[in-house]
C-alpha cells in the first residue's frame, strides 16, 4: 500500500501473487488491505484533503504537470511494470500507457486553475457559484490498465481539490503504487493519493465508509451495480466505467485496408482485453469475402512473443482464468454454428497466449455475439441493408462505443447519429485522446472520464446568494 506518502505494509493481511502473464512465473506478493490499513488510508485522505483544496487550482496543477514530466522521463521503466503487470507487449506500453496517464495529468494540471464557478446578475442582488471539491474520492481500476486508470481518475480528482484513495485490481497490483510515488516526487502533500491493495471485500468496505464522498470504478456490469447500490446507501455520487460489445460497421465503399486496420484495432490491441472493443463486426455482404481474406493475411502478420521484446505486437491474456473464459467462448461459438475463420487455439509456449481468433457467418443470437469476451475473437456479421444494421447494432443492452467505415460522408454521421454509444468512430477505432469525454450508455456506465465534462463529476457546485438591500420579512 501507499498511504500518507510512503509505502506501509501490514503483513497479517491475506496474501496474494502478482503473475507475469507470458510466463506464469510469480514476480511479486502483495498483502491485501486490513481494517486497520484502510482506517490510516482513510485518516490520511481526510487529513490532508482540506489543505489541497484551498490551495489554488494553478498551484496543484503545477503538482499534477511535474508528475506528467516525471511519467514522461520514465516512460520505458514505467513501460517495462505495465508490460509485467499485465503481459501487453511492449511495443504497446510505450506508448499507450504511461504516456496516456502522462496526458491526463497534464489536461487536468492545465485546467485546475479553470475550475472555477460564474456570476448571475439578479437587479441588484446576484448570486456567485463556487465549484467545490467533494472530499475524498474512491478509484476502483480494473486489470487491463492499471497505469492509465489511475491516472485517468486520479487527475481530474486531485484537479478539483480531492484526495484519493485507489484500489488497483488484485491482478495488476503493481503500476498505481508507481503513480502513488511520482505524484510524491511531483510536490503531491502527503495523504491526497493513496493506494490500497486487495481484492473487491477491500473496495466494497472502503465504498462503505461514510468519509468516501464519490466512487470511480472502471470494471464489469456485475460489479458495476454493486458499487452503484453500495453508493446509494449513502448518496455517493458515481462513475461506471463498465463493459461492452461495441459494433463496428464496414459498408460496402469503405476503404478495405482502413477498414481491416480499424477491426485489428478494435479486436486484438491488447490482445482484445479492451472494454470499448468493437467485437462486432457488421461487414456489407458485397465485401465480406475480400475483407476476410485480408484481415486473415494481415492477421498472419501479428509477431507473437515475448511481450519485452519490441518486435512483439500481440502478447498473452492477462491471467489463466481469463485465458479459459476466452476458450469457452471460443469453444461456444464453434457449437453453435460460427464459421472459425482461423485461430481458436491456445499457443504452444508458456504464458496464456490464444492465437488471435476470427469467426465468420456470426448470427446476432449467438452466445459470441451477445456477451462481451475481452479476449482476441473478432466476430464478422453480414449485412445488406443500412437500416437494417443499425436496428441490429443497437439491439444490445451495451453502448459503449461504435464505429463506422464508409467514404460516404452523410452516411457515416446519418448511421452515427442513430447508434446508441457513448464513443463513436468514423473511419477509425479506439481513439481515446484526453480532451474527449469517455463513457458509455445503457448498461456501460454513468457519467464520463477525460475532458472538461469529468471535472463536473469531481467537483460540486455551491450557490451563494447576496442582497445588496434589506431584507423584507413578513414579520
Ligand atoms: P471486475 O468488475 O471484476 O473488477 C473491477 C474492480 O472492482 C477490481 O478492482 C475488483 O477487485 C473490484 N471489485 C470487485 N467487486 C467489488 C465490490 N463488490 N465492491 C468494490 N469493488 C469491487 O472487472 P475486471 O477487473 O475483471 O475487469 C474486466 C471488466 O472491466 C470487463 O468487463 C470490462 O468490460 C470492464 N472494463 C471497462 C472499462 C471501461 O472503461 N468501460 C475499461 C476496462 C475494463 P478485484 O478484481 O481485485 O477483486
Amino acid at each position: 500500500h501507499f498511504i500518507g506518502g510512503r509505502y506501509v505494509e501490514d503483513k497479517s493481511g491475506s496474501r496474494f501473487d502478482v503473475i507475469y502473464p507470458a510466463s506464469g512465473a510469480v514476480i511479486a506478493q502483495i498483502h491485501a488491505g486490513t481494517d486497520q490499513i484502510i482506517e490510516q488510508a482513510l485518516g490520511a485522505a481526510q487529513a490532508a484533503q482540506q489543505d489541497w483544496a484551498a490551495r489554488s487550482g494553478t498551484e496543484r496543477g503545477r503538482v499534477l504537470r511535474r508528475a506528467a514530466d516525471l511519467i514522461r522521463a520514465r516512460n520505458r521503466e514505467l513501460s517495462v511494470l505495465e508490460t509485467h503487470d499485465t503481459g501487453k507487449p511492449l511495443s504497446e506500453t510505450l506508448y499507450a500507457d504511461a504516456t496516456s496517464g502522462a496526458d491526463a495529468l497534464e489536461y487536468f494540471g492545465g485546467s485546475a486553475g479553470n475550475v472555477t464557478g460564474e456570476h448571475i446578475q439578479l437587479g441588484e442582488n446576484w448570486v456567485s457559484t463556487r465549484r467545490e471539491a467533494l472530499g475524498i474520492c474512491l478509484g476502483i481500476g480494473a486489470w487491463n490498465y492499471p497505469t492509465q486508470i489511475a491516472c485517468w481518475k486520479a487527475a481530474p480528482a486531485l484537479a478539483c481539490g480531492n484526495a484519493m484513495i485507489f484500489k488497483p485490481s488484485e491482478t495488476t497490483p503493481l503500476c498505481a503504487l508507481k503513480i502513488a510515488e511520482i505524484l510524491s516526487e511531483a510536490g503531491l502533500p502527503d495523504g491526497v493519493f493513496n493506494v490500497v491493495q486487495g481484492q473487491g471485500d477491500v473496495g466494497a468496505a472502503l465504498l462503505q465508509d461514510p468519509r468516501i464522498n464519490k466512487v470511480s470504478l472502471t470494471g464489469s456490469v456485475a460489479t458495476g451495480r454493486k458499487v452503484y447500490q453500495s453508493a446509494a446507501v449513502g448518496l455517493k455520487q458515481v462513475t461506471l466505467e463498465l463493459g461492452g460489445k461495441s459494433p463496428l460497421i464496414i459498408f460496402e465503399d469503405a476503404d478495405l485496408e482502413n477498414a481491416v486496420g480499424g477491426a485489428i484495432l478494435a479486436n486484438f490491441y491488447s490482445s482484445g482485453q479492451i472494454c470499448s472493443n468493437g467485437t462486432r463486426v457488421f461487414v456489407h455482404k458485397a465485401i465480406k469475402e475480400a475483407f476476410l481474406d485480408r484481415l486473415s493475411a494481415r492477421l498472419e502478420q501479428a509477431v507473437i512473443g515475448d511481450p519485452l521484446d519490441e518486435t512483439t505486437n500481440f502478447g498473452p491474456l492477462v491471467r489463466d482464468r481469463q485465458m479459459q473464459i476466452v476458450q469457452g467462448f471460443i469453444a461456444q461459438g464453434i457449437s453453435e454454428g460460427a464459421r472459425l475463420v482461423c485461430g481458436g487455439r491456445r499457443l504452444e509456449r508458456p504464458g496464456y497466449y490464444l492465437a488471435p481468433t476470427v469467426f465468420a457467418d456470426v448470427s446476432d443470437q449467438m452466445t459470441i455475439a451477445r456477451e462481451e469476451i475481452f479476449g482476441p475473437v473478432l466476430s464478422v456479421l453480414d449485412f445488406d441493408d443500412e437500416g437494417d444494421v443499425v436496428a441490429r447494432a443497437n439491439n444490445t443492452e451495451y453502448g459503449l462505443s461504435a464505429g463506422v467505415f464508409t467514404r460516404d460522408i452523410s452516411r457515416a454521421h446519418r448511421v452515427i447519429g442513430k447508434l446508441q454509444a457513448g464513443s463513436c468512430f468514423i473511419n477509425s477505432y479506439n481513439d481515446a485522446p484526453v480532451e474527449a469525454p469517455f463513457g458509455g450508455m445503457k448498461l456501460s456506465g454513468i457519467g464520463r472520464e477525460n475532458s472538461k465534462n469529468a471535472i463536473e463529476h469531481y467537483s460540486q457546485l455551491k450557490s451563494v446568494y447576496v442582497r445588496m438591500g434589506d431584507v423584507d420579512a413578513p414579520f
